[in-house]
C-alpha cells in the first residue's frame, strides 16, 4: 500500500461523517458528480411511493390540507434555511433556479428604485443566469454590463440597480467573497442577488449573518433532491414587504382561494410563490433533506476542504507533471467543493474515467470537473480517483 492509500484509510476511520454514506443508495463507483446531480438518499423511494399511492391515490384532493401539500413550499424552505444560515420564514421552494433568478433580479431592480438603470452580471456566470439577466434588463429598461466579480467594486455607481453573482464558479470551483461583495454592493445602494447552486450544502453561506438581500439556488446538486427538484428563493425578512414579484401568480395572493380579480400579495416568504407547486418533486426533496438531520454544515466544510486538499495532493503525486493544470484556487477561502483540472483531451479522458468507475464530468472546452460531496465521498474514493486518473493520463 502506498503512503497515500494508507493515509486515506486512516482518514476515513477518523471521519465523523463517514456513517452518513449508508444514508445513500450507492455502489462501488466513485461518484464525484454530486455537484451536478446528488446521489439518491435511501429514504426517498419509500416516501415517493407513499406520496403517490396513499396521499394521491387514496386521499386525493384531501392531501392539499391533510398531507401538507399546500404549505410544502414554505415548510421545506424552512428545512433548507439552517443549511444556508437563514432564520425561518425567508425561503420558499418552487420553480427552477432560472425562474427564481428572474424573479429575484427583476424584484431587485424594482427595490433599487428610480434613477438606477444598470444591472451588473458576473461575466463568468453559469450561462442561464446571464441569459435571464439580459432579458430582465430589457424588460426593466436597464442596461446590462458583464464584469468579473473582482471588477464589481469598481463598476458600481449611482446607476447600479442590481448585481447578479455566483457564490461558487461552476467551472473552476472558485469561491467568491459573499460577505465582502454583499457589503460593497449594499454600500453603493444597489441590491445583490446571489446564486448559491454550487455552495448550498457544501459550505456555510451565512445569508442572515452577512446581510444578503436576495438569493436563489437549486436543490439537486449538494442537496440531493433528485433530477429537476424545485429550486428555492430567499428574500431577507426586512425586504419582504418591498418584494414585488414579476410573476405574481395566485399562489402568492393574500387570499388564493378568494379567486379575486385584483392581485394583492401575501406577506412573508410565500410572496415568492407563483403557481401550483410540483408536489411529487417537492416531497421527494423533503425526504432527501432528512439526511441533514444532525449534520453541521461546518463539519461538512471541514471535510470538503480535506477531501479537495487530499485530491490535489494525490494528483500532484500520481499524475505526470504538466499533464493537467488545476484551475481551482489553492487558498481555502477561495475554494468551493470541487476540483477542476484542465487538460487538452479532457472530453476523452472523462469518458475513460467513467468507464472505469470514476464519475466526474467534462465542461467544454477542456475542463475535468470533480465534485466532492462530504456526506458520501470518502478519502479512499479520492485516492482511487486520482490513481485511475493518473493511469488514464499516462
Ligand atoms: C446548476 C446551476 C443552475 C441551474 O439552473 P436550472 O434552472 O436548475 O436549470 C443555475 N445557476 C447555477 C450557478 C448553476 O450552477
Amino acid at each position: 500500500m502506498s503512503g497515500l492509500s494508507a493515509r486515506a484509510v486512516t482518514s476515513d476511520a477518523d471521519d465523523p461523517l463517514a456513517g452518513k454514506r449508508s444514508a445513500f443508495v450507492l455502489d462501488d463507483v466513485v461518484y464525484l458528480d454530486g455537484n451536478s446531480l446528488g446521489a439518491l438518499p435511501a429514504g426517498v423511494p419509500g416516501r415517493v411511493e407513499d406520496v403517490v399511492r396513499r396521499q394521491w391515490g387514496e386521499l386525493r384532493i384531501r392531501s392539499w390540507e391533510e398531507s401538507g401539500w399546500w404549505t410544502a413550499p414554505e415548510r421545506i424552505g424552512d428545512r433548507i434555511a439552517p443549511l444556508v444560515g437563514a432564520a425561518p420564514g425567508q425561503i420558499v421552494v418552487g420553480d427552477s433556479t432560472s425562474v427564481n433568478v428572474f424573479k429575484a433580479l427583476v424584484a431587485a431592480v424594482r427595490i433599487a428604485g428610480d434613477g438606477r438603470d444598470e444591472i451588473l452580471v458576473d461575466a463568468t456566470t453559469f450561462p442561464t443566469d446571464g441569459y435571464i439577466a439580459e432579458s430582465a434588463a430589457r424588460m426593466t429598461g436597464c442596461s446590462l454590463r458583464a464584469v468579473t466579480p473582482a471588477e464589481v467594486p469598481g463598476a458600481l455607481s449611482g446607476r447600479t440597480a442590481a448585481v447578479l453573482l455566483n457564490h461558487v464558479d461552476y467551472r473552476t470551483g472558485r469561491l467568491y467573497d459573499l460577505p465582502g461583495l454583499t457589503a460593497t454592493v449594499r454600500a453603493a445602494g444597489a441590491v445583490a442577488v446571489w446564486d448559491l447552486c454550487h455552495s448550498a450544502g457544501a459550505l456555510p453561506v451565512g445569508l442572515d449573518e452577512h446581510g444578503v438581500d436576495l438569493a436563489v439556488g437549486c436543490t439537486y446538486k449538494y442537496l440531493n433532491g433528485g433530477p429537476g427538484s424545485p429550486a428555492y428563493l430567499y428574500v431577507r425578512a426586512g425586504l419582504q414587504d418591498r418584494f414585488d414579484s414579476p410573476l405574481p401568480g395566485w399562489n402568492s395572493h393574500v387570499e388564493p382561494f378568494g379567486m379575486r380579480g385584483a392581485y394583492e400579495p401575501a406577506s412573508g416568504a410565500l410572496r415568492g410563490r407563483v403557481g401550483t407547486p410540483d408536489i411529487l418533486s417537492m416531497l421527494a426533496l423533503e425526504a432527501a433533506l432528512e439526511v441533514w438531520d444532525g449534520v453541521s454544515i461546518e463539519a461538512v466544510r471541514e471535510k470538503s476542504l480535506a477531501l479537495t486538499d487530499f485530491f490535489l495532493e494525490c494528483v500532484a503525486e500520481y499524475v505526470p507533471r504538466g499533464r493537467v493544470e488545476s484551475v481551482t484556487p489553492v487558498a481555502h477561502e477561495e475554494r468551493g467543493s470541487q476540483v477542476a483540472l484542465r487538460c487538452p483531451d479532457a472530453g476523452d479522458v472523462m469518458k475513460r474515467l467513467i468507464e472505469r468507475g470514476v464519475v466526474g464530468d467534462f465542461r467544454a472546452p477542456d475542463v475535468l470537473r470533480f465534485g466532492f460531496t462530504p456526506l458520501y465521498v470518502g478519502f479512499v474514493d479520492v485516492e482511487r480517483a486520482a490513481r485511475v486518473l493518473a493511469e488514464e493520463l499516462r
